[in-house]
């Protein structure tokens, strides 16, 4: 059975829920009066324990007689959110950014907070510091299996599934002049809700080559980015591989993979009240976001 792993709200508890043919289905339900623990929790509780639940997911013939009417929120609340930066040629040049060669070179990596977390349909909220809010489709890499020192060719292995991120960026933040360190990530990536994720996750064996999907972005229904997974430098394994050479990978991690050519700052073109952003990566589904003004400050 093709499936994704939705999370959506019942009462105060997230619920994991099974995906088939974009309908939702409350996987406890799906696994019948024996289902295991996890599969009545969240999709966090689901991801946690991974190895045992891809096999039996693996092993489900139906998603059950029972589809739920419900809008799926962020599948995931992530303690830890990893993004490449820089990480497709074309964007690089956009930016201005010159990069050493490959192989003289490391991925560049920074954090978002699990707070910028949003799900499909909730807004991205422009603060009144930015006046240059940008947008970033992403492959979304969910890991699913603990590993420090992973090697490149195994990296695969620790991965649960994807998903798609669209990597919000105040551009204007990003730099700074009034400290040496001329780039400040933290604070141009970090606002509440600078983080739409979803709209599910798809399982690692439903995708052949994570390195072969179109990704795109579209701003009120005209094309911004579309472009392919091809064209990363450090490709999912490189960055996997990376990434455990610091520290330990954990279920539960997100791996933002880097955007391509075609943001805002390139155009100079930047997100406004009343726009909508609709992500898209092949294989996994659509993710669509609308912008607002924070409010009580005006827009
Ligand atoms: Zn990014």
């Amino acid at each position: 059975m093709k499936y994704a792993l939705a999370s959506y709200r019942d009462g105060g508890a997230h619920r994991a829920a099974l995906v088939v043919d974009e309908t939702l289905y409350d996987l406890g339900e799906a696994f019948g009066s024996d289902a295991p623990s996890w599969a009545r929790g969240s999709l966090d509780d689901v991801i946690a324990r991974w190895d045992e639940a891809s096999e039996s997911l693996e092993s489900l013939s139906s998603p059950g007689s029972n589809p739920l009417s419900v809008t799926p929120e962020a599948p995931l609340r992530p303690t830890r959110i990893f993004a490449a930066a820089s990480n497709y040629v074309e964007h690089a040049d956009e930016m201005g950014t010159v990069l050493e060669a490959k192989k003289d070179s490391n991925p560049y990596m920074f954090t978002k907070m699990s707070s910028t977390v949003i799900g499909p349909g909730e807004s991205v909220v422009i603060p009144p510091e930015s006046q240059k809010v940008d947008w970033e489709v992403e492959l979304g890499v969910v890991i699913g299996k603990r590993g420090r020192r992973i090697s490149v060719d195994d990296a695969l292995e620790h991965v649960a599934g994807y998903t798609v991120v669209n990597d919000i960026s105040a551009r204007d933040l990003t730099r700074r002049d009034d400290y040496p360190f001329k780039f400040d990530w933290f604070q141009g990536k970090n606002f509440d809700t600078f983080c739409p994720l979803g709209p599910w996750v798809v399982p690692r064996s439903a995708i052949d080559d994570p390195q072969k999907l179109r990704l795109r972005l579209d701003l009120n229904g005209e094309t911004m980015q579309d472009a392919s997974t091809a064209g990363m430098i450090f490709d999912v394994r490189e960055q996997i591989a990376y990434l455990s050479s610091l520290l330990t990978l954990a279920p539960g991690d997100i791996i933002a993979t880097g955007t391509p050519t075609g943001v805002g700052m390139g155009r100079g073109v930047f997100l406004k009240p009343g726009d909508e952003m609709t992500a898209f990566i092949e294989g996994i589904g659509v993710l669509k976001n609308p912008v607002e003004a924070e409010k009580g400050v005006g827009s």
